[in-house]
């Protein structure tokens, strides 16, 4: 016998869409957030792509910020390329309002018949007669509550990840160090998002500007610890003096942003990862919301099969492995590869190709023409990254 049959720890994203699918199959489900209000305080840029996205939730007023329609790309020297939203694909979409949309996404766990109980950290773990025991801190007491299968869904500095013996240890260019600023009286479009990169702004990652309404934005910068010699801030703040004098500061958000590709398993015996704690964000662009959605997804799904079955053991949630990767994963381990091709283009290589997509009329082109017109203009600039490209 069992409190319940899964418990989920952490409700981001990720953990919220596990609950609520699980729920939603008839499951027995605990939802614990550490923190007393979900969502709050954010670590997120809180950009997502339309398409996806909405395969999994409907956008609502409440909790959208803006809605996008281009991009701007900067190099170093200022070449700029300008791209519409077919052609931006995962860039352009909607700008969240993430204390408003996990609370959001809790909620629909919660009506699918999750319990939800914010102010409840998980403090330990151990599996106990083929079930899983997990000591709990309720509003400042302590508990204990056995389950079938936790899910642990609770973010970059995954504990559960560590008590189930899963491998997701970070060396020091796997992790983008990121600080962003809420910024007001600046000047930007609402309905663009900005890029600028090359060394000089961010080593090893970008700086970006996501318009959060008319009057504010996040401007943010990750950059790889193992090539700058500065810490994030300094580029950060260096960017925003000359870019944004007049501008105000209202919220600084810290945080790391894994980029390690995908792990050998999120997986072992009645335990799951999902989104971050499972190094599910995108090696290049540093979103994981909807990676950790649909890792939530099928994490729900292989946990109603499990218990269907009875079967809680590493081999049978192996399926749930098999799900990620055969939906994202292959796209983490591409993308690594090219993140560290691309780490070796220093601020000249990203000016010419900048300089070279301008001369191109690219109104007209995806982004596949117009990776293969830029490969045939500078051949020998982009060798290494041809097996991306064309
Ligand atoms: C500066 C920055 C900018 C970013 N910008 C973007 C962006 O624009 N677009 C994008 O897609 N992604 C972005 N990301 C990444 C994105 O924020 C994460 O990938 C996403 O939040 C992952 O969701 P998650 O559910 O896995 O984890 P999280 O959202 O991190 O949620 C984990 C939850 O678990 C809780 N928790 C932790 N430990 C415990 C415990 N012991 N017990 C109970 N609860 C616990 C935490 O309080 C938290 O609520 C950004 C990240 C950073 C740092």
């Amino acid at each position: 016998m069992t409190d319940c049959d899964v418990i989920v720890v952490g409700a981001g994203p990720g953990g919220s869409l596990a609950a609520k699918t699980a729920a939603e199959k008839g499951l027995d489900v605990l939802l614990i957030e550490k923190r007393q209000e979900i969502g709050v305080p954010v670590r997120c840029a809180e950009g997502v792509g339309r398409e996806e996205f909405e395969e999994f939730v409907m956008p609502v007023e409440k909790w959208i910020a803006s809605e996008i329609e281009s991009a701007e790309l900067y190099s170093p020297s200022g070449y700029r390329v300008k791209l519409s939203a077919d052609q931006a694909g995962n860039e352009v979409g909607y700008v969240l309002e993430r204390k408003i949309f996990d609370r959001y996404l809790a909620m629909l766990a919660g009506k699918a018949g999750a319990e939800v109980l914010t102010k409840t950290s998980a403090v330990w773990m151990k599996r106990e007669n083929g079930n899983v025991k997990l000591g709990i801190r309720c509003m400042g007491e302590f508990q204990e509550i056995t389950a079938k299968i936790v899910i642990g869904a609770d973010g970059v500095e995954s504990r559960v990840a560590k008590w189930a013996g899963i491998d997701s240890t970070l060396k020091l260019n796997e992790i983008e160090s990121c600080v962003q600023y809420l910024m007001t009286d600046i000047d930007f479009n609402p309905t663009t998002t900005y890029f600028w990169v090359g060394r000089k702004y961010a080593p090893g990652g970008y700086i970006w500007l996501f318009p959060k309404g008319k009057d504010s934005a996040n401007v943010g910068i990750g950059v790889m610890p193992s090539m700058a010699e500065r810490p994030a801030k300094y580029y950060l703040d260096r960017f925003v003096r000359e870019k944004f004098p007049e501008g105000e500061i209202v919220e600084v958000v810290v945080g790391g942003v894994p980029v390690k590709g995908a792990i050998d398993t999120a997986v072992s015996d009645n335990v799951m990862l999902v989104g971050d704690a499972a190094r599910h964000t995108d090696p290049i662009t540093g979103g994981g919301i909807i990676n950790a959605m649909k890792a939530g997804y099928h994490a729900g799904i292989t946990a109603s099969e499990a218990i269907e079955k009875g079967d809680y053991s590493e081999s049978f949630l192996k399926r749930y492995d098999t799900r990620w990767m055969n939906d994202f994963g292959q796209t983490l381990v591409r993308n690594r590869k090219l993140q560290e091709k691309m780490l070796k283009l220093n601020d000249s290589a990203f000016d010419r190709l900048f300089k070279g997509i301008g001369e191109m009329p690219i109104g007209e082109m995806n982004v596949r023409r117009l990776a293969l017109e830029l490969f045939k203009k500078e051949p020998k600039l982009l060798w290494d990254l041809r097996e991306f490209l064309v």
